[in-house]
């Protein structure tokens, strides 16, 4: 459904990606781990043309993008297939939280506004904020300015959610109801790509999980293969400082 080839993105002349290629199917559960300074918020960025790559090519369903000469139309049509969901959360401060999950089906998907508020509350039950409608951002807790981020991208009906390190700014408290509404989304098969240092999460729920260093893809495989017997010296290192 989705796929990458030959992704590349410098930072002053320092390739920060070097050739990233991925395929991703539909419904799959992907997880990306690797050390910090790796390239892996940088690899979602670039799917979500929040950085602009300098080489490769990237394909959503009938979309085929040249990721370095994008036209107007791609970049918009692949900001539809891929919703973010950041580690701070990103949430706006002035608006409500059913006004947070609504505001892109009003503004990019040009939805009427009963329209979009109604796709809004549903989406709210389902995260299990529906007392929480009219609540600005700042009297939420972080778990559940977590789940508004995460809601907002429900909204959105992307191809595939993209987590970055979505509860590396929770306190401890918190992190297991976002990482439970995490769940719930893998078990209705939304394609998700998660950079997580959650183990935990990662052996559980992905399908696949993709060890990253130096801008590189070094090794993937399913959690229970690659946990238990990975096989670069660098995924075997990396992991015995994490597991
Ligand atoms: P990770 O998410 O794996 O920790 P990042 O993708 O954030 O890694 O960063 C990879 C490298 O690219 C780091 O060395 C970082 O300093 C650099 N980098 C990221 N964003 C920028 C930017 N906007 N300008 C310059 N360098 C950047
Ligand atoms: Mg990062």
């Amino acid at each position: 459904m989705i796929r990458v080839e030959g992704l590349i993105k410098r930072f002053q002349g320092n390739a920060v990606l070097s050739g990233i290629d991925l395929e991703i199917q539909q419904g799959e559960i992907i997880v990306v781990i690797g050390p910090s300074g790796t390239g892996k918020s940088t690899l979602l960025r670039c799917l979500n043309f929040l950085e602009r790559p300098d080489a490769g090519r990237i394909r959503i369903g009938n979309l085929d993008v040249d990721a370095a000469r994008p036209r107007k139309a791609d970049i918009l049509a692949l900001r539809r297939a891929t919703a973010f969901v950041f580690q701070n959360y990103a949430l706006f401060a002035n608006k409500t939280a059913l006004e947070n999950i609504s505001e892109g089906l009003i503004v990019v998907n040009r939805w009427p506004k009963d329209k979009a508020y109604a796709r809004g509350r549903e989406i709210l039950e389902r995260i299990g904020l529906a007392d929480k409608a009219d609540a600005y951002p700042a009297s939420l807790s972080g778990g559940q300015q977590q789940r508004v981020g995460i809601g907002r991208a429900m909204a959105a009906q992307a191809e595939v959610i993209l987590f970055d390190e979505p509860t590396s700014s929770l306190d401890p408290e918190w992190v297991e109801e976002v990482l439970g509404l995490m769940k719930q989304l893998a078990e209705e098969r939304q394609t998700m790509l998660v950079v997580t240092h959650e183990m935990a999460f990662a052996r559980d729920v992905a399908d696949r999980v993709i060890f990253m260093e130096g801008g590189r893809i070094v090794e993937q495989g399913p959690p229970s293969e690659l946990f238990s017997a990975p096989r670069d010296p660098r995924t075997r290192d990396f992991l015995r400082k994490v597991l």
